[in-house]
């Protein structure tokens, strides 16, 4: 026997019924970001690997250890290749995207969201894979357009309360954070080396690395020995200019008028190098260790980062596996039964059949055809397994009548339909 081919390790298949879980919050969130008139935006999974060397930050865990990247060679053999990537997220995607068809020659600010894969080398354990899946969402658009006011922020936190509101998710909690400007940034990182030089030599070798390259990296530190370490180091709070300040305090000032709850995680810094100002997480209790729900934050900086005019920004990530795991706590997945079964009879019946099914499906009934091989009890049978409403029994008798036999699963009644009549039957009683 030929050895087995599983799915690669940290990527999963998705299976039905778990699929019409991933669709409902899937058409949930297109239906709830169109209310706030967002539109869908697609990019490529694969992209040039500067752009998240650029982007993310060459010091973040995902840029460092976490790419799934390699040399193109695909031009000529003599040619140095093109470092490829498969994205890690899709803001800067986005924002590339945005920089290159210039969509700042659009009117106001541009509203996108996107639904799609992500790859991340991790180590995979429940609720985080190497392939998942985000829905996001980002604002965009030159100064001019309002895209840097506190109101777009609280706009996208109003959204998620929304989405997680509808889908009936609770037990959600909102953590804000402002992580200030980029001149805020320097001297908080400034203040970080100063308290991290005296105690880094007790610190994993990570954080030992980013003393020196980028402090502020040291707050997404997981390991359980050097958190004692974080806790008593300088918040950023202490540092945000005037203006960050004043930002800050207007986006609680719209989410406490549209009564969205949040908590002050002065910590919460997020591991990714381009946000300023509000960063963001929603958690949720049932999910364990990995309990992040969503994240996201404003970057201001990012177009420009990218070779791009001024476009401030902000955005979110839902991670999708998680969401659907919250939501099937709240509501367990089911396979959408047929309504009708067709059970056709005899020789020759499998064309009568289709045509049948042609017929019902054009009135909007799910149909499931059986096979002329099978005897009736066989199909009856399997009718009643795959949870149909109704079978329709399908032979010569029925053919030359036009009076179609059809069976109530659940009560076992059975009726002789007119041909005509059947589809009005079946709508009025699945
Ligand atoms: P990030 O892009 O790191 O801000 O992540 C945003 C959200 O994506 C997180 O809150 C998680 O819900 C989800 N996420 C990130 N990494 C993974 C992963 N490896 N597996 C599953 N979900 C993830």
């Amino acid at each position: 026997m030929p050895a087995l081919i599983k799915a690669v390790r940290g990527t999963r298949d998705l299976l039905p019924p778990d699929t019409e879980t991933w669709n409902l919050v899937e058409a949930a969130a297109r239906d709830c970001f169109g209310a706030f008139n967002f539109h869908e935006i697609r990019t490529p999974v694969l992209e040039d690997l500067a752009l998240f060397q650029r982007s993310v930050g060459e010091e973040t865990d995902i840029v460092s250890k976490e790419m799934f990247a390699w040399e193109d060679r695909s031009r000529a053999e003599s040619e140095k290749g093109q470092w490829l990537a498969l994205r890690p997220e899709n803001t800067a995607g986005v924002v590339r995207a945005y920089i290159e068809h210039k969509l700042w020659e659009r009117a106001g600010v541009q509203k996108l969201y996107y639904i799609g894969p992500q790859f991340r080398r991790e180590r995979p354990q429940k609720g985080r894979y190497r392939q998942f899946y985000q829905i996001g969402a980002e604002i965009i658009g030159p100064p001019a357009s309002g895209s840097e006011s506190p109101a777009r922020d609280a706009e996208v936190l109003e959204m998620l309360a929304t989405l997680l509101e509808r889908l009936g998710i609770q037990n959600w909690t909102l953590e804000l954070n402002s992580v200030g400007c980029p001149e805020d940034r320097v001297r908080y990182n400034q203040a970080l080396r100063d308290a991290l030089a005296p105690v880094v030599n007790q610190m994993c070798g990570d954080c030992q690395r980013r003393a020196v390259t980028n402090p502020l990296r040291v707050l997404d530190c997981k390991v359980p020995a050097d958190q004692p370490i974080i806790e008593k180091l300088p918040r950023i709070s202490d540092y945000l200019d005037e203006p960050c300040r004043e930002h800050f305090y207007e986006v609680q000032r719209i989410l406490k008028a549209l009564a969205v709850p949040y908590t002050i995680n002065s910590r919460l810094v997020r591991g990714l190098d381009y946000y300023v100002r509000t960063v963001f997480e929603f958690t949720h209790g049932a999910l364990g260790a990995q309990n992040a729900i969503l994240g996201g934050g404003r970057y201001d900086g990012l177009s420009e980062a990218l070779g791009g005019p001024r476009a401030p920004g902000i955005g979110f990530a839902i991670g999708e596996d998680r969401l659907v795991m919250a939501l099937a706590e709240v509501r367990p997945a089911e396979t959408a039964a047929p309504d009708v079964y067709i059970a056709a009879m005899g020789a020759g019946m499998n064309a009568e059949a289709a045509r049948l099914g042609r017929e019902l499906r054009h009135s909007g009934i799910t149909v499931e055809l059986g096979d002329e091989s099978f005897r009736l009890k066989k199909s009856l049978e399997t009718a009643s397994k795959l949870g149909a409403r109704f079978a329709v029994i399908l032979g010569e008798n029925e053919i030359q009548s036009g009076q179609i036999a059809v069976k109530n699963l659940a009560t076992g009644e059975q009726q002789a339909v007119a041909r005509a009549e059947l589809p009005g039957r079946i709508r009025q009683n699945r």
